[in-house]
């Protein structure tokens, strides 16, 4: 071993180059955030907590039809069907999700369930704050996960016109 390696173990090196490096990165801006109070923006296509969308008028987009359930490969999703009533409505067309439970220990945020629904009506969100204290918590329902009505328009079940709302899933001119 050369004298010059016995002096790049030695103290005398070893306490400058270590100050040095601090020195470096003592002036640089942090890059630590201060969660919870600040949170990190996520990327527009990040796939978080899931979200059951309504239509402008207030309606449900879930019209009961399970093929997010069938989707999905983690078996997360349980949907459970019943008759729409122009007297009580949630949804267009026949039947509406009157339970919708999707367990968030079994997701693995694929977004398979997005894809294969025919109403857009669950889309995965940015939310990600998922933390639970027993597992029983982790079983987010229909009251959790569907939005709220916008611009004031009312919630579901209403009454609605007999013979408007006849079509399960309706024209859309740019499905995404
Ligand atoms: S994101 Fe994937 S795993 Fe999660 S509920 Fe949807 S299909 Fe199932
Ligand atoms: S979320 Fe979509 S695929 Fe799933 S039951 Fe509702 S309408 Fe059908």
């Amino acid at each position: 071993m050369s004298l010059f390696d016995d002096l790049k173990k030695s103290v005398f090196f070893q306490v400058p180059a270590g100050m040095a490096t601090t020195l470096k990165h003592v002036f640089k801006p942090p890059i630590t955030i201060r969660y919870p109070d600040v949170k990190r923006p996520v990327r527009y296509r990040y796939k978080g907590r899931h979200h059951l969308r309504r239509y402008d008028n207030g309606l449900e987009k879930c019209i009961g039809c399970s093929l997010c359930a069938a989707a999905c490969p983690a078996d997360a999703i349980f949907v459970e069907a019943s008759e729409n009533t122009d007297e009580e409505r949630y949804s267009p067309g026949e039947r509406y999700a009157s339970t919708y439970e999707i367990n968030m220990l079994r997701c693995i945020f694929c977004g398979y369930c997005e894809d294969a629904c025919p109403t857009e009506a669950i889309q995965l969100g940015h939310d990600y704050e998922l933390a639970y204290y027993d597992r029983a918590s982790a079983i987010y329902t229909k009251g959790m996960l569907i939005d709220m009505p916008i611009n004031g328009m009312p919630s579901t079940p209403r009454q609605t016109e007999p013979g408007v709302f006849t079509q399960s899933i309706p024209d859309m001119e740019d499905p995404k």
